[in-house]
């Protein structure tokens, strides 16, 4: 006999846990899902019978491989490389790489799980996966990111292409390494295969509004929740994290719609400035020279750097952590909601805890988890790979337009999964549901 929805994802929870114990962030993630779920195998009864969750929380297929390369003093390093191929029901396997020394194999799968379901909800035709090393780019000169990135993809070529596995960038990869990983692809394969990589350069294949699109979206997502109850974006005070292209593009639209962003933040610390941070200064200083935080504030009147403490202890009434996982915890979440706080969108993965996300829900603030909030910018990878398979270019317009309504439609395709299953307004519930649905319908129509 059947078991129950219940009984069955204790019984999944239990065959995760067993298999992962060692991996905390990947358990988290998984969690998470699992916790929502019920409603959804109770109308399914399919769905348990055909084991579409156990299948769902394993990886197709997991690669870790040895990545040697040599410093600018002739001393050779080796790193790890992993690339995790979680799920191809929906398209080839897509997502970024990250490059950062707390890149482990738990990392990896808990960002390839959550891609899984980020990119169901974009309706564009894409699998879940995700990859990366633990090789540090920030403290290295560009020859030497450049031999790491050839030497990563000698082993990575074997494994992906257009059809197949389709990664991009995340932290510490960004358009300079894509560009180094694609021209040793092209040198080993001697294909010019434009849509093996997303986040080209805009001379080479790349896509107006790629860099811009994990930000905007996360605002987009944002207004659309905000809207719906009557609010907006404009004449609010929003804080911050981070200081890369989701947390800068963030800023950036943020501002365009009328409302003050005020903070941006490094692993050095964070930036106050009260006027509106200021994104030209804010590129020069982390894109262009590669410095660290401290130096916007050195440069710009009114503004100050803080060394110690978090972001979080800013206090703001829209906030978007848009740096790294388990960045914001119960107690930002406490002082932010005692602040004002009415919503939270996530622009990076799985940037608030467990405990922060129960107390926003409890507080009735609107929240949007990650995979719904930045889906953004995979969906224009997506719109990348169809302008590299039509040998076509989109201009700004079409493309930020696109870009607008896949994210209004991400946002449609929650909530109206919320009101299904009885918690409207609950994003958590809605994004993780109607992905898990899009995915589950696709695998059991392929079979075992
Ligand atoms: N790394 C980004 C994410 O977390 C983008 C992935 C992609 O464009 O493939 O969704």
């Amino acid at each position: 006999t059947l078991l129950t929805p219940e009984a069955h994802l204790r019984d999944v929870a239990e065959t995760v846990r067993r298999r992962s114990s060692a991996e905390p962030e990947f358990l988290q993630a998984v969690r998470e899902v699992l916790e929502t779920l019920e409603p959804v195998l109770a109308e399914h009864p399919e769905y348990i019978e055909t084991g579409i969750l156990e299948r769902l929380v394993e990886p197709e297929r997991q690669l870790i491989f040895r990545v040697p390369w040599t410093d600018d003093a002739g001393r050779v390093h080796v790193n790890r490389g992993y690339r995790v191929q979680f799920n191809s029901a929906l398209g080839p396997y897509k997502g970024g790489l990250r490059f950062h020394p707390s890149v482990n194999l738990s990392v990896v799968k808990f960002l390839g799980f959550e891609q899984i379901f980020k990119n169901a909800l974009t309706s564009q035709r894409i699998g879940g996966g995700k990859g990366g090393s633990d090789f540090d780019p920030s403290d290295k000169s560009d020859a030497e990111v450049m031999r790491f990135c050839q030497s990563f993809m000698t082993e990575l070529v074997h494994h992906i292409g257009e059809h197949t596995d389709i990664p991009a960038g995340d932290i510490g990869v960004g358009g300079r390494e894509i560009g180094y990983l694609f021209g040793q692809y092209r040198r080993i394969t001697q294909r010019y295969e434009a849509g093996v990589l997303t986040g080209k350069g805009l001379g080479w294949g790349g896509a107006e509004v790629r860099t811009e699109a994990t930000g905007y979206g996360a605002v987009f997502f944002a207004e659309e929740m905000l809207l719906r109850v009557g609010d907006g974006i404009e004449g609010r005070r929003a804080v911050v994290s981070g200081s890369g292209n989701v947390a800068t593009y963030a800023i950036e639209k943020i501002q365009q719609l009328g409302g003050t962003a005020i903070t941006a933040s490094d692993s050095s610390g964070y930036i106050v400035d009260e006027a509106g941070v200021d994104v030209d200064l804010l590129k020069q200083v982390k894109e262009v020279e590669r410095s660290r935080i401290s130096v916007y504030a050195e440069r710009r009147p009114g503004a100050h750097f803080v060394a110690t403490g978090s972001v979080w202890d800013v206090k703001g009434e829209l906030a978007f952590p848009c740096a790294t996982q388990n960045e914001l915890d119960a107690e930002h979440a406490r002082s932010l909601i005692a602040g004002g706080l009415r919503a939270v969108a996530e622009g990076a993965n799985m940037p608030a805890t467990p405990e922060a996300v129960a107390l926003f829900r409890e507080a009735g603030v609107l929240f949007a988890p990650g995979k719904a909030a930045n889906a953004g910018g995979v969906a224009t990878s997506a719109l990348e790979m169809s302008q590299n398979a039509a040998r076509s270019r989109w201009d700004r317009d079409k493309s930020e337009s696109r870009l607008r309504d896949i994210m209004r439609d991400v946002h449609a395709s929650a909530y109206d999964a919320s009101v299904r299953y009885g918690r409207p307004g609950d994003y958590v519930l809605g994004a993780n549901s109607a992905a898990f649905e899009t995915v589950a319908h696709a695998m059991l129509a392929q079979g075992v």
